[in-house]
């Protein structure tokens, strides 16, 4: 797997504030929020996309998903909701080749799925 921005910050050699932080998963703001609230969770483990995840990595999926919902708790978002994101290659839009899940939330969120 090739080096990217997300392995950097899992190694330390970028300064990022991290709300979250154990042996398997990381926490940040985006850089670039798309949302008033927008974390990003990811393993720690290289694990390029969800289509190069093996089955053993299945527990760190779900690890990942109970990170955002706690996150979403401490920032109050949890009672009015919402929207989990995880991008999957090109036609899904996905731009670092690191598996990371999106925590969007703090306004009403459109849906924008359309072709491009
Ligand atoms: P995706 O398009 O799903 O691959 O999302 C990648 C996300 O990483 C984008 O929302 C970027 O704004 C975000 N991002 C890129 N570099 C950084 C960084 N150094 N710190 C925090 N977020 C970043």
């Amino acid at each position: 797997m090739q080096d990217n921005i997300f392995l950097k910050i899992i190694r330390k050699e970028i300064k990022t504030d991290f709300l979250y932080e154990d042996d398997e998963v990381l926490a940040f703001y985006d850089i670039h929020p798309i949302a008033p609230v927008h974390v990003l969770i990811i393993p720690k483990k290289p694990i390029q996309s969800i289509a190069q995840m093996s089955e053993e990595d299945s527990p760190i999926i779900g690890k990942m998903f109970w990170v955002a919902r706690n996150i979403a708790k401490d920032l109050n978002i949890s009672e009015k909701g919402y929207k989990l994101l995880i991008r999957v290659g090109k036609d899904g839009g996905q731009e670092v080749p690191h598996l990371h899940l999106h925590l969007l939330g703090g306004a009403r969120l459109a849906e924008n799925i359309h072709p491009v």
